[in-house]
């Protein structure tokens, strides 16, 4: 077992210390967990899978965007204060949890691509479903991480990384989009050129997307 001091940016906006146990080995998650455990703590955070799939825990942790569940804690100095932050340029709803509702309306907005005619539930199965709110991209997770730590989202326009990255996606296999209006949609201050090809988002995301080496591509289209 170890003792790990989590330093958590709290509603009230004030860093709060909690110092907890867990086992050697073990991730901030698992620190994160010890702290939910105390009720009297009353921490507001979000998580589901466990192993970055799911893209629901993203935070900042000393300043730099990571999915706690498979962020060891191996990675920081013993016996210094770890910082947890809630994820910036998304409104905050409490403690570690932002409001993703901006972020999809920017997947929305390039059309929040991508799935098959041939993979849809009513050709594999029969059954005729509004499948739309289960469209993805392919390696997306839409955690948010690369939203964050994109400098360029100080514009509240900005379409942001990740979709411009749906966006750039869509653009190497249409299947049927109207291409033109998607380009003219990146094609402006809200999209390809606000970027300021710091490439923090291609550094923080946990799923390979590259959103910056997509931007830039998405630019020679244009
Ligand atoms: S592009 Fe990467 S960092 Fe951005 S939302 Fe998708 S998985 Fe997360």
């Amino acid at each position: 077992m170890m003792t790990v001091t989590l330093r958590i940016w709290r509603t009230s906006n004030v860093f709060v210390d909690f110092t907890v146990t867990v086992p050697a080995g073990g991730t901030v998650i698992d620190a994160i967990e010890r702290v939910f455990a105390q009720p009297e703590t009353e921490l507001v955070w979000r998580h589901a899978c466990h192993h970055a799939s799911c893209g629901s825990c993203g935070v900042r942790i000393n300043g730099v965007e990571k999915l706690p569940c498979v962020t060891p804690l191996a990675d920081y100095p013993s016996g210094k204060p770890i910082t947890l932050q809630p994820l910036a340029h998304l409104p905050r709803i409490g403690d570690l949890v932002v409001d993703f509702a901006p972020f999809f309306e920017r997947m929305q907005a390039v059309g929040m691509p991508i799935i098959r005619a041939d993979e849809t539930v009513q050709a594999t199965t029969g059954v005729a479903l509004d499948n739309r709110q289960d469209m993805r991209f392919e390696d997306c997770i839409e955690c948010g991480l690369c939203v964050s730590a994109c400098p360029a989202m100080a514009n509240p326009r900005f379409l942001g990384p990740a979709a411009l990255a749906a966006a750039e996606r869509l653009v190497q296999e249409p299947r049927g989009a109207d291409l033109g209006a998607l380009l003219q949609l990146v094609d402006s201050t809200a999209g390809v050129w606000s970027c300021r090809s710091s490439y923090q988002c291609t550094a923080v995301c946990p799923s390979g997307v590259d959103p910056a080496g997509a931007i830039i591509r998405l630019r020679k289209s244009l």
